[in-house]
């Protein structure tokens, strides 16, 4: 095993550990407690969670079990569109925090830009950094003109946009508009679903290094500087998608991957909320 543990550090000068386990699609409350906990013996130290995914609860019990000192992870969570809004999102932050059984999160974020109150939304979150309830702030599924509104707003802009990023959407654009703010990017569904793993360009590249074509496409990620937050349950697969510190993408294995851009989603289209 050759576990990735780079960090990527923030506006605000926090280390955001760059490979984290996403817990979306986790319904089974012991499968869930205990896929998080192998994930954090495998050496995962951030967990990305969201009040929709029904799972903070475990996630707690998952952190509780692990034995690791608080400050030693790096655990996210999400406000749900229906509970958006000033009020309304500091309301959802302390039930997320209770269920949980944490005192704090490190980074908390709109989940997507619901029309008419994700501004107001993000303000909460601002207060709620204030307030050091929070350790940085960030936004999800935010295209520039969103970020926009937000920034003209804000008095800390968002350090983090979570967007959906693989080798089928690129998203070169948005990710430059990012960059010239400041803001991380994290991918969600960063192996499209599992969509996109007997993909002859990736499993040729994945042979040359004795690597897996998920293996192939988190080296993608990382190298394109972004944090990746790929989903398992299934413990080998856990150890797997971490095992990616002992192999380098070349240049032209990279921009090959890059080739790969169909603009195509595999989730909802942020315009749509
Ligand atoms: P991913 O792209 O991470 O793919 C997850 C799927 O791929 C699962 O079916 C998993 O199966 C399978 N898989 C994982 N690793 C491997 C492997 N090495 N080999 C073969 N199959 C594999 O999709 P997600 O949609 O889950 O995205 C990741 C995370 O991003 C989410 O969990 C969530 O935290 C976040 N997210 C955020 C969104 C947002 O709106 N902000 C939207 C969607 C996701 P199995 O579990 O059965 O092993």
């Amino acid at each position: 095993m050759s576990v990735y543990n780079e960090k990527i550090m923030l506006a605000n000068g926090i280390e955001m550990p760059q490979l984290g386990l996403g817990v979306y699609k986790m319904t089974n409350p012991e499968e869930t407690v205990e896929a998080i906990t192998y994930a954090i013996k495998a050496g995962y130290r951030a967990i990305d969670t969201a009040t929709v995914y029904e799972n903070e609860k475990e996630t707690g019990e998952a952190i509780r079990h692990s034995g690791l000192q608080r400050e030693d992870l790096f655990i996210t969570s999400k406000v749900w569109n229906t509970d958006q809004g000033y009020d309304q999102t500091l309301r959802a932050f302390e039930t997320s925090l209770e269920k949980l059984g944490l005192d704090y999160l490190d980074l908390y974020l709109t989940h997507w830009p619901v029309k008419e109150s994700y501004v107001e939304t993000y303000r909460a979150i601002e207060r709620l950094y204030d307030e050091k309830l929070i350790r940085a702030t960030g936004v999800s599924n935010h295209h520039a003109h969103h970020l926009e509104k937000v920034l003209v707003k804000a008095n800390t802009p968002p350090m983090v946009n979570q967007i959906e990023v693989h080798p089928r959407l690129t998203q070169e654009p948005l990710r430059t508009f990012c960059k010239e703010h400041n803001i991380a990017v994290t991918s969600w569904s960063p192996l499209a679903r599992g969509g996109l793993l007997s993909e002859p360009t990736l499993q040729n590249i994945g042979n040359k290094y004795g690597k897996t074509a998920a293996q192939v496409i988190i080296r993608w990620h990382l190298q394109s500087d972004l944090i990746v937050i790929p989903k398992s349950v299934t413990p080998e697969r856990i150890s797997e998608n971490i095992n990616v510190a002992d192999f380098e993408l070349t240049l032209s294995d990279k921009h090959a991957i890059d080739a790969l851009n169909l603009n195509e989603r595999s989730g909802s289209n942020p315009e749509d909320f």
